[in-house]
């Protein structure tokens, strides 16, 4: 017998993480790699929210297991903030806290489906999104959409995907890897389109706060409310409050979901930290004041990384509306050679950048077909031109 079981040995190492992690220990070696890898803000915890943790550590309260749903203040939070936030009306009892936006990922598939039960994956996905179902016994169905429709599925092609199989469409708008933001009637196409054939929808809605030029995220149960009893929300305080260290995300849906999934984790993982969970009340009950500065931040990186991309010859990046990533198509560098080595896939040209450039990116292959680089742009600015300023170099040698 195997000693790994095959559920788990088909899990493919995060490459988002992985690619971060090479980076990270090139630089601890002392050399000077620039990484656009990491799905991360650079700016620290707003201080109301580390003052507010720390008073939570001399609490003892909060040094002891607490209801596996989550703090009733923080469930109350995230009901009220996604009221304020999206217009989506709930009750606490329709939260679940969990260990970051993840978890909750894992624990809405894991609830919902049974083996072979398939979801329709709109491409390029996050790269967590298949793992997870795989891992949930589900089959990831993906739906490619490229650079020339905006990164953007539309119902047609969901609907050539379907099967009698088809439980669940997975939904993220804005989207990692692509900074893709649905525009509402096409939220409520795909929507309404969903609800008319019974599937759930699980909607990931973590990078809802970072869009750019007006642009608004829509939600999927509030442009479509009739999916109310099947519509699965996923969130977290990471992004829009920088604080990917402190694991606090959430899911939000029907009563009986929201039940089993919360018996799931009481298994699992019990509790997340109170500690983290008291500094998610602050950032929830506070206002929106710290994400506004980053967002502008991050909108004027964002103009900077894609003008700069743009000038490569042979790579081709629309603007994002939302998040903060740049999603480059490539495939204009396929068969060009660079100091010896001719680039077949965006693989290959991530490994050279890294090695010739000492510039970490991820290839367009953790997140679906080849041909694509993400590059995060939550970087400081000066790192942000240095980094890409290298590509510049190297890639002008391509011939
Ligand atoms: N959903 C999306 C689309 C993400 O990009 C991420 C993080 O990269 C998450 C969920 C989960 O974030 P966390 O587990 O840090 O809360």
């Amino acid at each position: 017998r195997p000693r790994v079981s095959a559920r788990v040995a088909g899990i493919a190492e995060s490459a988002t993480l992985a690619v971060d992690a090479r980076a990270k220990s090139l630089k601890a070696a002392g050399r000077p790699v620039i990484g656009f890898g990491a799905g991360e803000p650079d700016f620290p915890t707003p201080q109301a929210i580390v003052e507010a943790a720390a008073a939570a550590c001399t609490d003892p309260a909060n040094h002891r297991y607490s209801p596996a749903g989550g703090l009733p203040a923080l469930r109350r939070a995230i009901a009220d903030k996604t009221l304020r936030d999206s217009g989506f009306a709930v009750e606490a009892e329709q939260v679940l806290v969990t260990n970051g936006g993840k978890q909750a990922v894992y624990e809405a598939f894991a609830t919902l489906l049974d083996p072979g039960d398939e979801v329709l994956v709109p491409s390029p996905y996050w790269t967590t999104y298949p793992e997870a179902i795989r891992l949930a016994g589900g089959v990831p169905v993906d739906v490619f959409a490229g650079e020339d429709a905006g990164y953007r599925v539309g119902v047609e092609q969901l609907e050539a995907a379907r099967t009698e199989r088809t439980k669940v469409l997975l939904f993220n708008s804005p989207s990692n890897p692509t900074g893709a933001v649905y525009p509402p009637e096409e939220v409520r196409a795909i929507g309404r389109w969903a609800h008319s054939h019974g599937l759930w929808v699980v909607t990931d809605e973590i990078y809802e706060h970072l869009t750019y030029d007006g642009v608004r995220a829509a939600s999927m149960p509030v442009e479509v409310p009739e999916l109310a009893e099947t519509c699965v929300v996923l969130n977290g305080v990471a992004k829009t409050y920088a604080m990917t260290g402190w694991r606090v995300g959430w899911l939000v849906g029907p009563r009986d979901v929201v039940k089993a999934a919360t018996n799931l984790q009481s298994h699992l993982s019990s509790n997340v930290a109170n500690v983290s969970q008291q500094a998610a009340v602050t950032a929830l009950t506070g206002d929106l004041t710290a994400v506004a500065a980053m967002r502008e931040a991050f909108d004027r990186r964002r103009r900077t990384i894609v003008g700069m991309l743009n000038e490569i010859d042979g790579v081709e990046c629309p603007l994002p509306e939302g998040a903060f990533y740049a999603y480059a198509s490539v495939k204009g560098l396929f068969g060009r050679t660079v100091r010896g080595r001719t680039i077949t896939s965006s693989a290959d040209l991530a490994a050279l950048a890294l090695d010739e450039a000492e510039v970490a990116v991820v290839p367009g292959e953790a997140f679906g077909p080849s041909g694509y680089l993400r590059l995060s742009y939550a970087l400081g600015d000066a790192d942000l031109v240095e980094g890409v300023g290298r590509l510049q170099r190297l890639l002008a040698e391509a011939r």
